[in-house]
């Protein structure tokens, strides 16, 4: 029986696919949304979670906001009726600014919402373009300010850097302009190229060249200097936040706490157990829509595998890693490098440089720590 305190809805729509993105999303001009909510419901219902009270929410995907203001608010209708928010919860929609107008803001905000995480990207139309988004720079300031009338002052922003140079970008540009519109918070994801989406087509081809990695650090290293200037805490690999506004819900995932995950494709963790649901939208559907688990597949995490998920969860926040006297040894070479700090009671934390080097540092200790 599910009892988790966090919960994440994965709303699966979007307008297009992005140039980059290999999420689970279903392509949809007009969104299903009532097949949908009543999806949800049905599933509530299949695995027979129980009602209980929860700490977070967090809608993303896709595109929740696509769902509109009577969608989002039907969704969370049907999400509370198990899983009831606590007095003070926090309770996150993904946003994308052409969704944003001043009565669906006003809607999210009647239905509980008190935290938006608004996929900006760029603010150069030139890269929006090429990166397939539906809006425009203007069109996220807009949002902003929309959003902030509406009451929703916990707004977070979402950045991508290392994109190609040949769009000729200016990422220090893209830094102040979001610094400027005040957020709450920051994202800055680092752009990957994923086989099966267009960018990985483009780059197969040789029409697209990924950004060298001196501009992926550079980038990097000049965003942090100015975030952390303009007094946004980093607290975690790609996430920077104001004070008291940190990311609740991811730093539940980052904290390896249970959660459950609603919708197609969305994953859940009971402690033990990870699993995941079906991907594909007109499955997941099908699934729940004739009182099935919508269940794709799960696998019961062994102890090396929690170990090796403790180590990068460890990592990639600033809670750090306690370490041994011998794993101190190990890692002295990092602090010399200045890519890691090690307190005297045995805490190791990355720093901005170290952060760049995570996955290899973490497959170093995992690899120590399970000779
Ligand atoms: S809006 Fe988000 S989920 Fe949808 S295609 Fe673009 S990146 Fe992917």
């Amino acid at each position: 029986m599910n009892r988790n305190r966090h919960v994440y809805v994965h709303v699966p729509f979007c307008t297009r696919r992005c140039s980059y993105c290999d999420f689970a999303i279903a392509v949809r001009r007009r969104v299903p949304v009532r097949e949908f909510v009543r999806g949800v419901a049905n599933e509530l219902v299949a695995r027979a979670v129980a009602s209980h009270a929860v700490d977070t929410i967090y809608l993303g995907g896709g595109t929740p906001s696509r769902l509109g203001g009577d969608g989002v608010a039907a969704l969370l209708d049907v999400v509370r009726q198990r899983c009831e928010p606590q007095s003070g919860a926090e309770i996150t929609i993904e946003v994308n600014p052409e969704d944003v107008s001043r009565e669906d803001a006003r809607a999210w905000v009647a239905a509980g919402v008190n935290r938006v995480s608004l996929g900006v990207q760029s603010f150069h139309d030139s890269v929006l373009a090429w990166m397939h988004r539906v809006h425009d720079a203007h069109a996220a300031v807009r949002a902003m300010s929309v959003l902030r009338e509406a009451g929703l002052h916990d707004v977070s922003v979402d950045l991508i850097f290392a994109v190609p140079s040949s769009l000729e970008r200016d990422w220090e540009r893209d830094v102040a302009q979001a610094l400027s519109l005040e957020p709450t918070h920051i994202s800055l994801y680092g752009l990957t190229i994923e086989s099966g989406t267009p960018l990985g087509r483009w780059t197969e081809r040789g029409t697209v060249h990924e950004a060298p990695e001196e501009s992926y650090e550079r980038e990097f290293l000049h965003a942090h200097r100015a975030l952390t200037d303009a007094g946004y805490a980093h607290y975690e690999v790609s996430n920077y936040g104001l004070p008291g506004r940190q990311a609740r819900h991811n730093s539940a995932y980052w904290r390896g706490v249970p959660y459950l995950g609603l919708g197609p494709s969305a994953h859940g963790y009971d402690g033990r157990e990870r699993r995941w649901n079906a991907s594909a939208y007109a499955d997941w559907q099908r699934l729940v829509d004739t009182g099935r688990d919508p269940v794709g597949g799960a696998e019961i995490l062994s102890l090396a595998n929690r170990d090796a998920e403790a180590v990068y969860l460890g990592l990639r926040t600033t809670g750090g890693l306690e370490i041994t006297d011998a794993e101190r040894a190990l890692a002295r070479p990092w602090e010399d490098a200045g890519w890691v700090t090690v307190s005297p009671d045995g805490v190791l934390q990355c720093t901005a440089f170290g952060w760049l080097r995570l996955d290899s540092l973490a497959a170093t200790l995992t690899a120590y720590r399970s000779p």
